[in-house]
C-alpha cells in the first residue's frame, strides 16, 4: 500500500539542525562544476560508488588529462584506466568515458550545455542516447538549468528512501519514484530537502540497519513505524 504523505515544513527545521553541517563536508565545492561536460564525467565516475571514490578518481583524471570531449576522446584507455584506477571500477568506467566523449564529439559537436537549452524532455531524450547515461546522469545534468525544485535525481539512496518510507510502491520505476518525491518535497523548499533527505539516506536510513529510532521521519514513515 502506498503511504501518501508530504515532508512537513516543520519537519525542515529538524531534518537542518541533524544533517545541515554535514553537505559541506560530503561535496567540496571546487567539484560543482558549471561546465556541463566535467559534470557530466564526474556524474559518469560517481556510478555505483562513494563520493570519496568519486572525486579521487576525478583528480587522478584531471591530473594527466585535460578534462574535455577533444582530449578524452582520442585518449589511450589503458592511460585512463591508471588515471581513475583509485576510484575502482576503472575498467569498465575508463571505457565509458572514452566512449562518452566520443558520441559528444560527434552528436552534439563538443558541447554538452547547448543540449541543456532544448525543452526538458527532449534534451533528456538526447542526453540518454549517450552511451552509459541513463536517467540520473541525465536529470544531473538538467538540474544545471532547471534546478533541484525542477529536476530530481534518483540514485540508489533516493530508491530506498522512497520504498521504506512507503510513499512508492515496492517495484516503483525511476519515474514513478521520481513523482512520488515531486509531492513528498513540496516546491517551496524541495531543492534543500532533498539534500537534507539524501544526507538522512547517508546517514541514518542506511542500506543495512536502518537507525528508525535516531530518524526525524520515524512517525511519518511505513518501515520506521514497524519498529
Ligand atoms: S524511520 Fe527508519 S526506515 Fe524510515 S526513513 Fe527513517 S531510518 Fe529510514
Amino acid at each position: 500500500m502506498i503511504h501518501l504523505l508530504v515532508l512537513d515544513a516543520r519537519l525542515m527545521d529538524t531534518l537542518e539542525a541533524k544533517y545541515g553541517a554535514l553537505w559541506a563536508t560530503i561535496w567540496p565545492e571546487e567539484f560543482s562544476f558549471k561546465d556541463q561536460f566535467k559534470k557530466l564525467i564526474i556524474t559518469v565516475l560517481s556510478q555505483n560508488t562513494s563520493n570519496i571514490n568519486t572525486i579521487r578518481a576525478y583528480k587522478g583524471l584531471a591530473a594527466m588529462f585535460e578534462v574535455t570531449p577533444q582530449v578524452l576522446a582520442s585518449a589511450d584507455v589503458d592511460q585512463l584506466k591508471e588515471a581513475i584506477r583509485s576510484g575502482g571500477l576503472y575498467n569498465v568506467k575508463a571505457k565509458r568515458l572514452k566512449d562518452v566523449s566520443k558520441a559528444i564529439l560527434e552528436k552534439f559537436k563538443g558541447d554538452v550545455a547547448s543540449v541543456l537549452t532544448l525543452p526538458k524532455e527532449e534534451a533528456k531524450a538526447k542526453l540518454m542516447e549517450l552511451p552509459g547515461i541513463g536517467d540520473k546522469t541525465a536529470d544531473v545534468l538538467l538540474t544545471s538549468r532547471y534546478s533541484y525544485q525542477k529536476v530530481l535525481p534518483i540514485d540508489t539512496h533516493f530508491r530506498r528512501v522512497a520504498k521504506r518510507l512507503g510513499i512508492t510502491a515496492p517495484n516503483a520505476n525511476y519515474d514513478e519514484i521520481q513523482n512520488a518525491y515531486m509531492t513528498f518535497l513540496p516546491e517551496p523548499y524541495r531543492e534543500r530537502a532533498s539534500g537534507l533527505l539524501w544526507l538522512l539516506a547517508k546517514n541514518t536510513c542506511k542500506a543495512q540497519n536502518p537507525r528508525c529510532s535516531d530518524c526525524p521521519l520515524q512517525r511519518t514513515c511505513e518501515y520506521g513505524m514497524k519498529r
